[in-house]
């Protein structure tokens, strides 16, 4: 869940380090530090709360090392302060360690350690780790990077570690299990991340580092062995990814930059995957696993968080057109069954980072019981990309924001190509409705921008509501997600306590939470639900309840009945949550920004969520 930067190179490391975890603070924020070899010493300085704490606390110090090692943390053992905050520094002060992760069996190496008369300050797992790696190093006779290696051996859990040693002042050591890490090459100088985003401006040739795969980085060199001790040879890759992509220009916050480009990047996910002319579907990532993929006898959607909502929402779409049966599953529940899976259904792995846990682990159970499982992500080369046999790319560029918007609607498109191709594949939809839906999801991106340019509005209804403490989300049929995902974005993003619940459960429950301070935002588009939806509308003022609804344009009957309402334009209703999403994504961002929140980094959250 946390940033990871390091730099071994002929500069002062503290600027590009600082300048790194400023990029990676949307990975984390609840504390941050660094770790320089100066002098054949560890200068280390640590600083609780955001990265612009820990650059006052530096400024001044004039540190010009030129090796060093930064983190941006994101708490999972002992509460965000000055001491839990990384890197950890072995008691003899040598070894410098950063980790992403946790570190599973810590109270056994830590009672283990302490038995060896091993003291500890913070109340980390990340502490032990670094103590314990120092352990073997010194007990044994062999290099540090193979120290490491047996170190590891011992620990059970996930991590992405850079380690830095002051008896070895020209490497830093690399190594990861379930947690991304990247190498960039520079000139006499390399780079780690636990992204490309700290060093995108030196370089764009990286190395993704597999699992169990040790780097020993030096100025001009790298060396990597896998868990067997095989030298593995580096492979580089070019980025194709530009500065600006993960700046945020002329946007007050990334979160509404995010929500403006839809457009844009949904195109981008299209282009030459949907043929308008010939209704065709090209899907480039799905080859071999072809002919599983659409003669599948079930589908697996899964996913946690607003991935969710994009599994939810699609299956409605494959139910419609493609005539599988689906699940669409938490992934963290799905794991933790004892699922019964067989060698005609397909998992669909949902994740945006690619490197969410659970997730991953749901890949694996499914790949182990003989399932095809594909992939839906936004970062490519991610571990869930590499993971499953095959996949679909979303292409929504870095999203910087923590709370999801453009990766969502990108899930969403990709989802429905998807159903579009099996549809088509399984003949249960015909050619010229194939055609004529392929045309429709052409035009998405135009109907997003016809919302956007309303946004104003969106602002001012904001205004009347940013105040309550509660909010209800209701839709109905393909509108459901949509409420359970503007639901969760309103929480993401302002505090405010939100629930997404299917129009008509209303009256099971939530109806008891109606009064006159209650904003209830309705989705009551013209599609097959709308009467009914209509009449949950007219329930809830019987209550005095306050309706924001989202119509569609042109409907005039139903603006006099509801108190504010949003006009979508027209749009099928197969393809209508990708328009629909995005008033409730503005709603959340205003109503954030005028309660004072942080949008891009609302608290607790984590962008990539790397933890089980
Ligand atoms: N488990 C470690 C800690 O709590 C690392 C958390 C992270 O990934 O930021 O300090």
């Amino acid at each position: 869940m946390c940033g990871i930067v390091g730099y071994i190179g002929d500069h002062s490391a503290v600027s590009i380090l600082l300048k790194g975890l400023q990029r990676l603070e949307y990975r984390g924020y609840d504390s941050a530090g660094i770790a320089v070899l100066e002098e054949g010493e560890l200068a280390v300085f640590k600083k609780e709360g955001k990265v612009a704490n820990l650059i006052s606390q530096l400024n001044g110090t004039g540190l010009h090392g030129s090796i060093g090692i930064g983190h941006t943390r994101w708490a999972t053992h002992g509460v965000p302060n000055d001491t839990n905050a990384h890197p950890h520094v072995s008691e003899d002060g040598k070894i410098a360690l950063i980790h992403n992760g946790i570190i599973e069996n810590y109270l056994t190496l830590k009672s283990e350690l302490k038995a060896k008369g091993y003291h500890f300050q913070s109340e980390t797992d990340t502490e032990v780790l670094v103590q314990f790696i120092a352990d073997v190093y010194r007990n044994s006779d062999v290099d540090f990077a193979e120290s490491v290696h047996l170190a590891l051996q011992r620990v059970i859990g996930a991590y992405g570690l850079v380690i830095l040693n002051v008896d070895e002042p020209d490497q830093l050591i690399a190594v990861r299990k379930g947690s991304p890490l990247v190498i960039g090459k520079g000139d006499h100088a390399h780079y780690i991340g636990s992204d490309a985003s700290p060093f995108l401006e030196y370089t764009k040739e990286v190395i993704y580092l597999n699992d169990d795969e040790i780097a020993v980085v030096k100025r001009d060199s790298i060396s990597i062995t896998d868990s067997k001790h095989k030298r593995v040879s580096p492979y580089f890759e070019r980025l194709d990814l530009e500065l600006d992509a993960i700046e945020k220009g002329a946007y007050d916050h990334f979160m509404l930059k995010e929500i403006f480009e839809q457009p844009d990047r949904l195109r981008d996910c299209m282009r030459g995957r949907v043929l308008a002319q010939s209704g065709e579907v090209k899907l480039g990532g799905i080859r071999s696993y072809a002919d599983k993929v659409y003669h599948a006898k079930r589908l697996i959607l899964t996913a946690c968080g607003t991935s969710y909502y994009a599994g939810l929402t699609a299956e409605y779409l494959f139910e419609d057109l493609c005539r599988i049966p689906v699940e669409v599953e938490y992934a963290s529940e799905f794991r933790y069954r004892n699922p019964v899976l067989s060698e005609d259904d397909v998992l669909v792995a949902i994740s945006q980072s690619g490197e969410t846990a659970d997730t991953l682990v749901a890949v694996e159970l499914a790949k182990s019981a003989g399932a095809t499982v594909l992939g839906i992500c936004n970062v490519v080369g991610s571990s869930i990309a590499r993971a499953t046999h095959e996949g679909i790319y979303t292409h929504a560029g870095p999203e910087i924001g923590v709370a999801s918007t453009k990766a969502f609607t990108a899930q969403l498109i990709v989802l429905s190509m998807l159903a579009l191709k099996i549809a088509g594949e399984r003949g249960t939809i015909d050619q010229r409705k194939k055609q004529a839906l392929v045309k429709e999801l052409q035009v998405v991106p135009e109907l997003i921008e016809e919302v956007l340019d309303h946004a104003g509005r969106i602002k001012q209804i904001a205004q009347k509501y940013w105040l309550a403490s509660n909010f209800l989300y209701l839709g109905r049929g393909y509108q459901y997600p949509i409420a359970m995902e503007g639901a969760l974005k309103l929480k993401e993003i302002s505090y405010i306590h939100a629930e997404g619940y299917p129009a008509a459960e209303m009256k099971h429950g939530p109806i008891a939470l109606i009064d006159a301070e209650m904003p209830i935002v309705v989705l009551a588009l013209k599609d097959k639900a709308y009467d009914k939806v209509l009449s949950n509308i007219e329930e809830i003022k019987s209550r005095h309840g306050k309706v924001i609804a989202i119509i569609s344009e042109g409907d005039e009957a139903i603006k006099a009945q509801v108190d504010d309402w949003i006009e979508i334009p027209a749009v099928l209703e197969y393809f209508a949550p990708l328009v629909s999403v995005v008033p409730l994504q503005l709603l959340a961002y205003h109503i954030g920004i005028m309660k004072g929140c942080n949008v891009d980094q609302p608290r607790n959250l984590a962008k990539s969520v790397t933890v089980e």
